[in-house]
C-alpha cells in the first residue's frame, strides 16, 4: 500500500512558481496540496516522476473537512493534488526539482466561471509529444527547427540531454483523468 504525506518542500518550490512564473499566474488563488509518496508508480513500464490532477466532488469535501469543521453539505472547492516520490526527489538536484514542480503545474489549468467567478479547473494533456529514441538521436528536432539557432531551444535541448543521461528515463507521469 501506497503511503503519502505533505511534501512541504515541494509546495515551496510550487507557491515560489505560481508566485513569479507568468505561465501559472492564472493558478493564484487556486487550491493545490502537494503529497510525497513513499514509492514511484509505474506507467507503460515506466517510473513516473511526478503527477497533478484534479481533484473535486467528494474528495474535495473529504479534504476540506478540517476546514469546514466536518461540515460535509458545503458545497466544495476543487483542487489540485501534484504527487512526487519522495525516493526520486531525494535524488534530484535543485534544478531538476524545480524543473519537475514547474512540469507538473503546466498541467493544472485554471480559468474563471463567467456567471459564477469560480475557479473551474482541469488537466491540460502535454503540448508536445516526441519518442524518447527521436530525442537521443536527434534532440529537439521539432524545436529546433522552429526556432534555428534560438538560444532557447539549445538550452531545452541541453536539459533534456541531461534528462535522457542521468535518469535514463525519460520523464513520464500520468496527468490523471480529472475526478479522483
Ligand atoms: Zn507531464
Amino acid at each position: 500500500m501506497t503511503a503519502y504525506r505533505k511534501a512541504a518542500d515541494v509546495a515551496k518550490i510550487g507557491d515560489d512558481l505560481v508566485a513569479n512564473e507568468p505561465d501559472h499566474a492564472h493558478l493564484r488563488g487556486v487550491r493545490i496540496e502537494y503529497l510525497f509518496r513513499d514509492k514511484p508508480a509505474t506507467h507503460g513500464g515506466r517510473i513516473v516522476l511526478g503527477s497533478a490532477r484534479r481533484v473535486g466532488g467528494m474528495g474535495a469535501v473529504l479534504g476540506d473537512l478540517k476546514r469546514h469543521a466536518g461540515n460535509v453539505t458545503e458545497s466544495p472547492r476543487p483542487l489540485f493534488v501534484i504527487e512526487v516520490p519522495e525516493t526520486i526527489w531525494q535524488v534530484l538536484d535543485d534544478d531538476k526539482r524545480r524543473a519537475l514542480v514547474d512540469h507538473e503545474l503546466m498541467h493544472c489549468r485554471a480559468t474563471r466561471d463567467e456567471d459564477t467567478g469560480e475557479h473551474v479547473l482541469k488537466i491540460r494533456p502535454h503540448d508536445f509529444e516526441e519518442f524518447a529514441a527521436i530525442l537521443r538521436r536527434h534532440g529537439l528536432w521539432t524545436t529546433a527547427a522552429q526556432n534555428a539557432g534560438g538560444a532557447a531551444a539549445e538550452q531545452l535541448a541541453l536539459a533534456i540531454d541531461d534528462v535522457i543521461a542521468g535518469a535514463e528515463q525519460l520523464i513520464g507521469d500520468d496527468p490523471g483523468d480529472g475526478e479522483v
